[in-house]
């Protein structure tokens, strides 16, 4: 999938901001962010929206929360909370068709 942005970041191929990783989920910062504190999560393994996602993903999927709650902790956000959003298809505002979660926080609303 070398034509994903997010699969190249995985690879190394294009550079980002990393906060987090594990053998199955990177995080780093969004390029844009929405929020004082705007990090993406994404499985290493190429998913392309939770719209095409698999049984076999479901574990992925729940690594990339908990590596919300790692970064919750790791960030100070353990009591004050944060937001986890998910865009999924054109209707629901995903633009990258790499699955991940939007850690968002730092102010109230944590972003839109
Ligand atoms: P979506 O709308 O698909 O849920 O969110 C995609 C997010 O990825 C956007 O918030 C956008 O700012 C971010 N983004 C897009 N391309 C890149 C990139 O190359 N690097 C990083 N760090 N973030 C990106
Ligand atoms: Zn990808």
């Amino acid at each position: 999938m070398t034509d994903c942005v997010f699969c190249r970041i995985v690879a190394r191929k294009n550079p980002a901001d990393i906060e987090f990783e594990d053998d199955a989920v990177l995080a780093f910062k969004d390029n844009y962010p929405k929020a004082p504190v705007h990090v993406l999560i994404v499985p290493k393994r190429h998913i392309p929206s939770v719209m095409a996602m698999e049984r076999g993903d479901a574990e992925i999927l729940g690594r990339c929360f908990l590596a919300a709650r790692a970064l919750g902790e790791a960030k100070g956000f353990a009591e004050r909370g944060y937001r986890l959003r998910v865009n999924c298809g054109p209707e629901g505002g995903q633009v990258v068709y790499h699955v991940h979660v939007h850690f968002l926080a730092g102010g109230r609303a944590s972003g839109a």
